[in-house]
């Protein structure tokens, strides 16, 4: 009995991956010609400065229409991107659509705000530094308006070259953030190694703040230290009143999250802007 179970349910664990390699290769195929089809939109995600409520900036985040299947979410096809390498002229469209966005904002009259885009460890390379000037010098954008967000597994990649870019963007005028901090393996030693500007606290730690009491002292303590190293702290995925609060008198600088609002599309990110910050 028990060898029969076993071999049905391995029957259906082998179907279940088929089907799986199959939506796979249908998603990397549709990947593969999304840029030329002009499938790819950015969504625009405000960051709040807790302090005075007024919107500091905003994270663009990726958006995929995926012909007959609607929206893909990032979780499922930017591992993709970066498995089949398609991320590095994907991650360029994003830089480069970023800036033509704040160009006609700031043709609009639009006070400035600072956008920040994702970069993936697998767009490092040498050059990375001069396609991103390049794009911001096209589109005739001072760098103070962008930032670039890294994660910790960028860092542990190839520690000297990526300080060298990281110095390449700072010695620009690109800020730089530490994405989902305190999921990563990298060593605190690695906050005074790179220019970092500032730590993007990982909404992991955040779901359960207040309630949570080790949720609630790893962001106090991630605040802490980058008060004590002189970065800016922003708390990602704050949904409510509550962690708000929390954070706030906790001294953490900026919020992020569907409390103050989701990721919206450029136009009613600008509304929104024009509403909050007069
Ligand atoms: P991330 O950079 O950490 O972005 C934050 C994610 O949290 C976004 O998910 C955002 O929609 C979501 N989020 C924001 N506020 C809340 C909240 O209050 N509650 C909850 N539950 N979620 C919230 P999204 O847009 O699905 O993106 C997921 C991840 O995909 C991003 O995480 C980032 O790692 C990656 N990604 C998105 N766009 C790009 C891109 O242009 N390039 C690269 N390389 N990665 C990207
Ligand atoms: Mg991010
Ligand atoms: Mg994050």
């Amino acid at each position: 009995r028990a060898k029969q179970t076993g071999s049905s349910s391995y029957l259906y664990y082998s179907r279940e991956m088929n089907l799986r390699s199959l939506e796979r290769l249908k998603l990397e195929g549709s990947l593969r010609h999304a840029l030329d089809r002009g499938e790819f939109r950015l969504h625009y995600q405000p960051q709040v400065d807790l302090a005075s409520g007024r919107i500091t900036g905003a994270e663009a985040l990726l958006r995929w229409e995926m012909p007959g299947h609607g929206m893909v979410p990032p979780a499922q096809f930017i591992p993709v991107a970066e498995e089949t390498g398609l991320i590095v002229p994907i991650g360029e469209w994003v830089v480069d659509a970023a800036c033509r966005q704040l160009r006609a904002w700031l043709d609009a009259g639009q006070a400035p705000v600072k956008i920040a885009v994702n970069l993936s460890p697998r767009q490092f390379s040498q050059n990375l530094p001069r396609t991103v000037l390049g794009i911001l010098r096209a589109h005739d954008i001072p760098a103070e308006l962008l930032e670039v967000e890294i994660t910790e597994s960028m860092l542990m990649h190839n520690a000297d070259s990526v300080v060298a870019m990281m110095q390449e963007f700072a010695a620009a005028g690109v800020s730089m953030s530490l994405d989902d901090f305190g999921t990563g393996y990298s060593s605190l030693s690695y906050l005074k190694r790179f220019p970092i500007n500032t730590l993007k606290i990982d909404q992991s730690f955040v779901r359960g703040i207040p309630r949570d009491a080790n949720d609630s002292a790893i962001a106090t303590a991630i605040i802490g230290m980058a008060k004590a190293l002189n970065l800016k702290v922003i708390a990602e995925g704050v949904e409510t009143a509550e962690q708000q609060d929390f954070l706030k008198s906790a001294g953490c600088d900026e919020m992020q999250g569907y409390r103050f609002s989701k990721p919206l599309p450029a136009d009613p990110f600008a509304a929104l802007l024009c509403a909050s910050n007069g």
